[in-house]
Parts: structure tokens; sequence; C-alpha cells
């Protein structure tokens, strides 16, 4: 069972519950300013980073303890509870001595199951809500099993928040969203409060109002969003903060949709809908049913021709014409190279087992001849 933020002192029925602030706090005047700037646009919570773990030597690791004060007396004066990232048990020891309100575990943290033990046990029988960010790399098992750690305390208050995974081959976003994660994993964590942090995600402003969307469209409880005074002079992070204002005029833009309908006449059309798509996927898997048949006829052949089960040059022309007439029925190239992988995948285990049930009838054929 987990405690939703309205329980944690987030106003009740809000959605999304918006928490905002710089990545680093860098000074007393600019967590100040962002604060009260930040109030002023109707955001819920302050987060600011103290102590950054950052990828390489030689960049902005945060200004550490002193920065505690700064940032309880910027929520003092804005009136918004603040949070900060913890990455050990001497930091929870000082924030908690600081008085902040909640915590968060930073992606690099996530991924360390020891680490993150230590931190859940520095917490045991402390009333604080921890929000625990996805670890870098898209591994479902070890974000929820961060959480279980926390749950073990006897912590009911966890969020999670998604913020990306790295990728070597994407270039649209910093960190790839992998969105059928979270999905996933509110599924396997009914009830868990989940925020989006489009910041990590995108790396870049522009793209901030899409995703913030998106998620929204995919019923998040809330978004983590970094803003700074002035962002050209940001000490990290400068490309994807917003100012206060330009984070308001983000919040006023995104709609909030309802998660269900109740009027009877607009959810039969929507239900009409769904029969349809019901109807289709049943089609589409009768047809794979069947191309997987004609996969193990293909087998077969191929055991009896002694040919290797993958030809490299069918596969790139199955690969090459399906992009093109996927893309003529306007379906996307990413999707299309998507599908034909897990078909070809799929197609591989059943020629393969054909192949191994081929050989193992050939062999006993074999043995009660020559019986
Ligand atoms: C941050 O919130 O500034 C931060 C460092 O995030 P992450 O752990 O997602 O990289
Ligand atoms: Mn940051």
């Amino acid at each position: 069972m987990f405690l939703k933020p309205d329980e944690w002192g987030f106003p009740a029925n809000t959605r999304p519950w918006v928490i905002a602030g710089p990545c680093g706090a860098e000074s007393e005047e600019q967590v100040l300013e962002t604060a009260l700037g930040l109030k002023e646009q109707g955001v819920h919570a302050l987060r600011a980073g103290i102590w950054k773990p950052r990828t390489r030597p030689g960049s902005f690791e945060g200004m550490g303890e002193q920065a505690l004060v700064w940032v309880k007396k910027a929520s003092i004066a804005s009136g918004l509870p603040v949070t900060v990232e913890v990455a050990s048990p001497k930091h929870v020891e000082q924030a908690l001595k600081a008085g902040i309100d909640f915590l968060w575990l930073g992606a690099r943290t996530t991924v360390n199951p020891f680490l993150v033990q230590e931190i859940a046990d520095s917490l045991k029988g402390v009333d604080i809500p921890v929000m625990i960010k996805n670890p870098v790399n898209p591994d479902l098992e070890l974000w929820i099993g961060a959480i279980e750690r926390f749950q073990r305390t006897g912590n009911n208050k966890i969020a999670a928040i998604h913020r990306g995974f790295s990728s070597y081959e994407n270039q649209t976003y910093r960190n790839k969203p992998n969105w059928e994660l979270p999905i996933e994993l509110r599924r396997r964590l009914p009830g868990i409060t989940l925020f989006c942090d489009p910041s990590h995600i995108c790396g870049n402003t522009f793209m901030l109002e899409y995703v913030a969307q998106f998620a929204l469209d995919l019923q998040y409880d809330g978004l983590m969003i970094e803003s700074h005074r002035n962002p050209k002079e940001a000490l990290s992070d400068a490309a994807q903060q917003l100012t206060p204002g330009e984070l308001g005029v983000l919040l006023s833009s995104l709609q909030v949709r309802k998660p269900s309908i109740d009027d009877p006449f607009e959810l039969s059309r929507l239900e009409d809908l769904r029969d349809q798509i019901d109807e289709i996927d049943s089609e589409l898997l009768n047809l794979m049913a069947q191309r997987m048949n004609v996969a193990r006829t293909i087998g077969k052949y191929k055991f009896l021709n002694n040919l290797t089960i993958l030809q490299p040059e069918r596969w790139e022309e199955i690969v090459a014409s399906r992009v093109k007439s996927g893309i003529d029925k306007e379906l996307t190239k990413e999707f299309i190279l998507k599908l034909y992988g897990l078909i070809h995948e799929e197609s591989m285990f059943h020629q393969t087992n054909q192949m191994i049930q081929e050989k193992k009838d050939k062999s006993t054929k074999d043995s009660s001849a020559s019986k």
C-alpha cells in the first residue's frame, strides 16, 4: 500500500502535482528567487540538487551541506515543501537535520543495490516521503528492487520518478523515455505515485511540453521539472531549465484529460471503436499464427536441404520492402523495424524448434531402421 502525495502534504484532488526548482542550488539568492517565482506559478514543491553525482569529474558537483540552509530558508519564505537528492546515509543525516521535507534518489544511485539498502536502512523508522528515480539503464527489476528496499523498512510514502534511460543510439532524447517501463512499473506496483521528469528526458526546453503532455495522457500523477531564475547561467543542465515564468506558461498549456468517461452515449462510441480494435487484433494474431506455421514448414525444408536458418540477403530484402510499404501506409520506420525484429526472432525460434524436431525424428527413424 502506498500513500499518495496528498497524504504527504501536497494538495488533494490535484493533477498534476508539480515539483520544480533548479538542477543545483548555487547560491542563497538563486534558490530564494527561483522558489518565490515558482510559488507564484502554482508549483506545489521545490526541488534543488545539493549533492550532484556527475558522470565526469570536474563538473559542478553541488554546493553541499551549506546549501541545505539556503533551500530550507527558500522553502520557509515561499511556503513550498522542499526535496533534495540524497546519495549516501551521510546525506540523509544532514538532510534530516536541516528539516528537508522529502528526499529523492537519483538515477545513478538507484543502480546500486548496496547503496540503496544503506540509504533505506538509514531511514528506518523515519516518517519521510522518498521518491525513487529510475536507474540510468532500462532495467525495471532494478527500479522495483530499489522501491522494495524502502517498502521493507515500513515506509509507505514512496513515489517513482521516471527520468528516462541513457541510450547509446538515440539522439532525439537526452535520456530515452522507454514509456513501456514506467507503465509496467505501475502495473506491477499498483497505487504507486508516478512522477515524470521531462527535463532529464529531453535535455532541452523545446520538447518539454510534448513529453509532459504525453505523461499526463498516460495518467502520471505529477511532474518534476527543472527551473532556474536564469537558465543561461546555470552551473549544471543549463539547456533544459526554464525560468519560473516559462514554466508557468508550460503548465497552463497542458491539458489535463479525464481518466474515464461516464456519458453513456460517448462511452458506447468508444466501445464500438474498441470492438473494432479487438477484431483487428484477433485477425493479426491469426495471421501471425499462419506466418509461424509457414516458418515451421520452411524449417523442415531447411533441415532437409541442410541450409542455415538465417539467410542475410533475404532478411535485408524483407526489412527494406516492409519499411517501404509501412511508410506508404503511414506507419513509422521505427515501428516497422521493431515489429519485424520481433517477427523475425519468433520465426527463427519456430524454425529452430522444427529443425530440432526433424533431427530427433530422423535419428529415431535411422536407429529403428538399423535394428
Ligand atoms: C537531477 O535531478 O538533477 C539529476 C541529477 O537527475 P538524474 O538522477 O535523473 O540524473
Ligand atoms: Mn539536473
